[in-house]
């Protein structure tokens, strides 16, 4: 049986706007500091889809935030939408805050980048935590 749950989410304003279907592959928070600077949040948390899995009704611009990926955003408001690893184009992370309905979502699993982490700001403690990514870009081959 496949999964059919939909999501729905977008932007501050309103100009960006995804549907994904299915369950996410993973939630996770993300501390290092490129998210920070990215969201002006403590921790950037993302639940990811296979890109298949999400429809975008207008695309979201988007900036190489590093050698590796591009963050997507709102042109209009600035909101911080989605995240592609260069080496792991099948997945799109999108940001749990740009969800509609986030408290649906399931909960996160892990801490990545816990050694960028604010040492103030114990977001689920008794989750396992990972100093980098959990997933490297070798191990994205
Ligand atoms: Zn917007
Ligand atoms: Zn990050």
């Amino acid at each position: 049986m496949t999964d059919e749950t939909e999501w729905r989410g977008g932007c501050l304003c309103g100009h960006i706007r995804f549907r994904a279907t299915g369950t996410p592959v993973r939630v996770a928070h993300c501390h290092c500091s490129m998210c920070r600077k990215a969201s002006g949040a403590v921790a950037l948390t993302f639940a990811t889809f296979p890109v298949t899995a999400v429809v975008w009704e207008s695309p979201p611009a988007r900036h190489e935030s590093s050698k590796v990926a591009w963050r997507g955003f709102c042109r209009r408001c600035g909101g911080t939408l989605s995240y592609i690893f260069r080496h792991r184009p099948t997945e799109v992370m999108l940001t749990v805050g740009s969800f509609d309905e986030p408290e649906r979502l399931p909960p996160a699993q892990y801490h990545s980048w816990t050694s960028e982490r604010i040492g103030w700001a114990h977001l689920d403690p008794e989750l396992p935590g990972h100093e980098r990514w959990r997933y490297t870009p070798s191990a994205l081959t």
